[in-house]
């Protein structure tokens, strides 16, 4: 039983009585799934992933009085490190003594980041650094664990994704890690370093001529059909709450403190909304005092649905058709985008678009500066705080968290072309000899 390890030997002998009370089989505190437009509740036990009523996306819901006094700042930072120290905060089974993968997701660095800083003129800055997530070098190792984990529980064989990139090369590291099968489907234009890493991993890849959003559509007839637990479909209820394990860090390794700033990329537009929620429940639970915590989504202007309803005033974005560089953020159709924008109205926040080559800089910027090597997702992060900062969106003066998605070496395409400081031309090589050497230097 996994009450030693996690501490939780108390707690698990009244879910016992409450499972005898409900019968139903529940995940650890999670309390039931609520439909985010209807509000129609199903047990925590249910295998449904959408609203029976609306087809509207279904909400973990947690008992938080349940967890009060019992999952304290001490017992998550007793946990291990990785996203399974906030379990007690995610729809897994504490039955289970060990999830089967995500013990090196998470935990990732945040770094006081004061050269950047310094070249933004701000007081304050903070990079939370998933360009070096685990397994796959990006933040979709934390989403994947835990829907791998539900998939677990729930007799899955075979796990699969629709995804930009990311998320099917998180999904066949995972699936190899846990001895499962993994079915990938991609849009057929993406980098290559991602496709070659699925299919290392073992993967079966699908290209599918056409956007994401074709393959997301085509990922739910799939689903329906092969039975497969897809990740960002069938398994979205527990794929979108890993994503919280993003937020609770920061405010952890802030030293329980909410940044004033969040800057986040937005895709499906999971992360924004899930930083949101992490940062209600470290509220909720008396971890962290409740200040101001505004949440800002940064998008490529190639494919800027959120970032353009938020300018305009609207509470719904209208689908885009995706051009940038910016592949693993292009989508135009985002499931959670509605979510998106009430989360960067309500916390007061903003969002902004930025150019392939404002995203390309700011790429450069942050490698100089921090010697972080990002991918597009985390150069249009940065770009648009950029923008924020000199708009006078986000004040020079208050703490900002910059969240940098995802690792530059899997999108080496994105920098074709680049030249080196300095250089007058492209970047010839020379003969080995010290007066070709001289004729270039000089
Ligand atoms: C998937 C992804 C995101 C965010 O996606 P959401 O669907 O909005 O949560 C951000 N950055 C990178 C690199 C990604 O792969």
């Amino acid at each position: 039983m996994a009450g030693g390890q996690w501490g939780h030997g108390i707690a698990f002998i009244r879910r016992c009585e409450s499972i005898v009370e409900s019968e139903v089989i529940p995940m650890s505190y999670v309390r039931a799934l609520r439909c985010k437009e209807c509000g129609t509740e199903y047990p925590a036990s249910s295998t449904f992933t959408a609203c029976e009523e609306d087809f509207g996306p279904l909400e973990v819901v947690y008992d938080y009085a349940a967890m009060r006094g019992r999952v304290t700042r001490e017992s998550i930072e007793a946990g291990p490190r990785s996203i399974w120290r906030y379990r007690d905060l995610l729809p897994v089974d504490w039955e289970r003594a060990e999830p089967p993968t995500g013990h090196r997701s998470g935990f990732t660095p945040l770094i006081r980041a004061d050269r950047l800083a310094k070249k933004l003129g701000v007081d304050e800055l903070w990079v939370k650094d998933d360009s070096v997530n685990q397994p796959s070098f990006s933040y979709k190792d934390r989403v994947v664990a835990v829907a791998l984990a539900r998939a677990v529980e729930l007799g899955y064989e075979t796990i699969g994704c629709a995804s930009t990139g990311n998320l099917a090369h998180s999904v066949a590291a995972h699936a190899a890690m846990a001895g499962l099968e993994a079915c990938v489907v991609i849009p057929h234009d993406l980098e290559a370093g991602k496709v070659a890493a699925m299919k290392a991993f073992g993967a079966r890849v699908f290209p599918i001529e056409g956007s994401y959003d074709d393959v997301n559509r085509l990922c739910t007839e799939i689903a329906d059909r092969y039975g497969w637990g897809l990740v960002n479909v069938n398994l979205r209820p527990f794929y979108t709450e890993g994503a919280k394990t993003f937020g609770f860090e920061i405010a952890e390794q802030l030293g329980w403190k909410l940044p004033t700033h969040t800057v986040l990329p937005v895709a499906g537009g999971t992360i924004l909304p899930k930083v949101h929620k992490a940062y209600r429940e470290l509220v909720e639970l008396g971890l962290v005092a409740d200040t101001t915590a505004r949440i800002y989504g940064a998008q490529a202007a190639g494919c800027d649905p959120v970032a353009t309803a938020v300018r305009e005033g609207k509470a719904n974005f209208r689908p885009q058709k995706p051009r940038t560089i910016a592949k693993s953020i292009a989508i135009g159709n985002p499931a959670d985008g509605p979510y998106a924008i009430e989360v960067i109205n309500q916390s007061g926040g903003w969002a902004d678009s930025a150019s392939d080559d404002e995203i390309v800089a700011a790429i450069r910027l942050l490698a100089e500066t921090e010697g972080i090597f990002t991918e597009p997702a985390g150069g249009t992060t940065l770009a648009v705080a950029k923008k924020l900062i000199e708009s006078g969106r986000i004040p020079r003066d208050e703490p900002i968290c910059i969240g940098i998605t995802g690792n530059g070496l899997k999108t080496i395409e994105a920098l074709a072309g680049i030249e080196q400081p300095g250089a007058r031309a492209a970047n010839p090589s020379i003969p080995a000899r010290i007066e070709a050497f001289a004729a270039l230097m000089s």
